[in-house]
Formats: C-alpha cells, sequence, structure tokens
C-alpha cells in the first residue's frame, strides 16, 4: 500500500495500534473475557455481529470508568446499542450479544487521557451507531464539550496516533 498523504499515515498507525490491542482479548477464552469484563478506565468498542452487520461495520466506541460489565448492564436498558438492535434487527438485544461484540481497544487511568482517547477513536473510526442520538447517560454537559474542544485543539499533530500509557 502507498502512502499518498500525511492522513493515511495516521490512520495505518491507529489501525495498527487497534489491532495490538485487540489482541489483548482472547474470545473464546470465557476466563479471560470475565477478566476483561471486571476492568475499568477504558475505551471500548461494541460490533455487532448479527445479520449483515458485521460486513458493514456497525459499531459502537464509548468509554468508561466503571467495570465493564456495569457499564455493559447500563447498555442493556438503554442507548444506542440497544436501539440499534430493537430498529434493525426487531429482537431485544441480550448480554450475551454484548459481551460477545465488545472489545476494549485502549486502558488509561488518567481521566482526561481518556476522554481524549474516546474522542479520538470515535473521530478516527466514525462509529455507525455514535452518529445517532446519544446516549441520556452520556449526554456531554456543555462545559464536557468545551473541555473536550479545547483538549482536541491542545493535543499536538500527530497525537492521533493513540500514545500508549
Ligand atoms: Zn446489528
Amino acid at each position: 500500500m502507498k502512502l499518498t498523504n500525511d492522513n493515511d499515515k495516521i490512520d495505518l498507525v491507529i489501525l495498527n495500534k487497534n489491532m495490538k490491542t485487540s489482541q489483548l482479548l482472547i474470545k473464546n477464552n470465557p476466563c479471560q473475557r470475565t477478566l476483561e469484563l471486571q476492568r475499568s478506565h477504558l475505551v471500548y468498542e461494541y460490533s455487532c455481529r448479527k445479520g449483515n452487520c458485521e460486513a458493514l461495520n456497525e459499531s459502537y466506541i464509548g468509554m468508561t470508568t466503571t467495570k465493564l460489565t456495569r457499564r455493559l448492564t447500563l447498555h442493556l436498558s438503554n442507548g444506542a446499542i440497544k436501539r440499534h438492535h430493537e430498529d434493525v434487527h426487531q429482537t431485544p438485544m441480550t448480554r450475551k450479544n454484548l459481551e460477545e461484540g465488545i472489545t476494549i481497544l485502549q486502558t488509561e487511568a488518567n481521566h482526561t487521557r481518556l476522554h481524549i482517547l474516546e474522542a479520538l477513536y470515535i473521530k478516527d473510526k466514525n462509529p455507525t451507531m455514535n452518529r445517532q442520538t446519544p446516549d441520556p447517560f452520556t449526554i456531554p454537559t456543555s462545559k464536557d464539550i468545551k473541555l473536550r474542544f479545547r483538549l482536541m485543539a491542545a493535543w499536538p499533530e500527530g497525537g492521533a496516533t493513540c500514545p500508549a500509557s
């Protein structure tokens, strides 16, 4: 693949990074999965595996400071992923759907950096489910939005490579 400009280069770096971090998950190992769900302070991606969704890359990116399993419980009761299952598949979403589709993109203990990372991953991957109405429990306040814009503006050029902590 020939790189044509700096943006392509940045995208490629992110892709490689994601492949590395997604290997943290050993999907067919239930023990490993249980451990992953107990982790907190991370950016995660949910990829729908139903019907054509896998081919269409239907996904959602979010962050949590609580344990991932607790965040998934919130997704079961409300939000974009639940609506996706109801609207697109006309079936209720199960916890199994959620747990099978979730991937930890990156962990980050520092809250500010975690917010930046989430914003960068969303900006980079532009996940389909994030483009719809935001989840009621994740609607940022105007203060949050201002903070995020300041952080994005302050992030150095090339920072989109999401440096590992
Ligand atoms: Zn789907």
